[in-house]
């Protein structure tokens, strides 16, 4: 131990050749992430491959970086600053995420990018996503101030700020509707149908005033956009729905996420390429389901019956056997719904929420016997080494011990 710090007080005594095989490393293939078409990515290898800056850039990356920028081939300098984020995989480079784009393809993937006429800072926000390469913010800015048809569109100058609304905590909680015509075809929300329609549906209907629609103003921006969009596709001859498919997916100003993120939780698949993990949805695992447990079965088509059944046994991590009437089917824990009705085991094991099992399975039971170290924790929160208070889960708020 030449320097004790926190890292070489618990070192190991093997050496790396007897205690690492090659079975437990794990490898990544960043090209196998990228979900866009293997005739794309051919095209990006072709092109990074007959590139003289990007053969130059891959052999100081494979044969290591120089200590000073001076010794670094001129052509390559430019990435110097950024080396340690700079990758080379499947004949593609990376500056982590980003996919590094050769000269030649530029001035394509800024047409991509800018295919749907979004503005300039919505742009940038979608190539900063997935591309990159030295300048190219300046270029893409460069390129859009020269699209005629932008120049055809433009917008008129904001005359004041916009007062928000408040942000609701779920999507679809709060939605602003507004009708966007070319000729005027009578007033929708303000007929009895309409009335009747929330009233039924239950939810509730609140009109801005009519001589003062800026109060709706979020919803009127939304629809100046869209129709902005609509025009330039059909100035452009192209497919609005292109148009509205990468709007959905443009992070929002001010947010690091676009309206598709923001309502389904993940990305949707655009032209543009993209890193499969900048995808973020979220799933988890269903509890797993014991021997006798009374289950309902999806059925094969939606508007068919959920059969009832009974856990047989569980043949694999995530399928089981279930006995329906005379019959034992196997089916994947997907397609079982666990059911009360006919349960007479614990309660504890109701299909819940089990993300705040981070650190293993909790037991109720166990809290109940160590309540007095949860007095104390109360007293003197429980902290990580960084400071972070350790918080029980906050199912257990309002479970009484005594
Ligand atoms: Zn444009």
């Amino acid at each position: 131990m030449y320097l004790a710090d926190t890292l070489s007080r618990a070192y190991l005594n093997e050496t790396s050749d007897t205690s690492i095989t090659t079975d437990e490393i794990e490898s990544i293939n960043m090209v196998d992430e990228l979900p866009i078409s293997e005739v794309r990515i051919s095209e990006l290898q072709e092109h990074t491959k007959n590139d003289l800056q990007m053969q130059e850039l891959k052999e100081v990356i494979q044969e290591g970086w120089p200590i000073n920028k001076w010794n670094v081939p001129s052509s390559v300098s430019i990435y110097f600053d950024i080396r340690d984020e700079l990758t080379l995989q499947n004949g593609l480079l990376f500056k982590g995420e980003r996919v590094i784009i050769p000269k030649t393809l530029r001035t394509d993937m800024i047409k991509k990018i800018h295919s749907s006429h979004i503005g300039i800072e919505g742009c940038l926000r979608r190539a900063r996503e997935s591309l990159y390469w030295p300048g190219m913010n300046a270029e893409v800015k460069d390129f859009i101030q020269r699209c005629e048809t932008c120049r055809t569109f433009e917008r008129k100058q904001q005359k004041e700020t916009l007062i928000s609304h408040e942000i609701p905590s779920h999507p679809w909680s709060k939605v602003g509707i507004d009708l966007m015509t070319f000729q005027n075809n009578g007033p929708q929300f303000d007929c009895g149908e309409f009335r009747k329609f929330s009233r039924l549906w239950e939810f509730k209907h609140d009109t801005s005033s009519p001589l003062y629609s800026q109060s709706n103003g979020k919803v009127e921006k939304a629809v100046q956009t869209v129709k902005r969009l609509m025009k330039k596709s059909k100035f452009d001859k192209k497919d609005p729905y292109l148009a509205f498919l990468d709007f959905r997916n443009t992070p929002t100003e001010g947010f690091d996420n676009s309206p598709a993120e923001k309502l389904m939780n993940r990305k949707t698949r655009t032209l543009l390429p993209t890193k499969e993990s900048l995808e973020t949805e979220r799933t988890k695992d269903l509890p797993t389901l014991k021997n006798g447990d009374t289950v309902r079965i999806q059925p094969p088509k939606f508007n068919k019956e959920w059969k009832k059944g009974t856990v047989k046994q569980q043949v694999n991590i995530r399928s089981y056997e279930v006995d329906v009437g005379a019959r034992t089917i196997r089916r994947n824990r997907r397609q079982l719904k666990h059911t009360l009705e006919d349960d007479n085991n614990e309660p504890a094991e109701i299909e819940r929420d089990n993300s705040d099992f981070e650190h293993g399975e909790i037991n109720n039971q166990d809290h109940c016997e160590n309540a007095p170290e949860i007095e104390n924790a109360k007293e003197t929160p429980i902290t990580t080494r960084s400071g972070r208070v350790v918080k029980p889960p906050t199912r257990f708020k309002d479970f009484v011990c005594e």
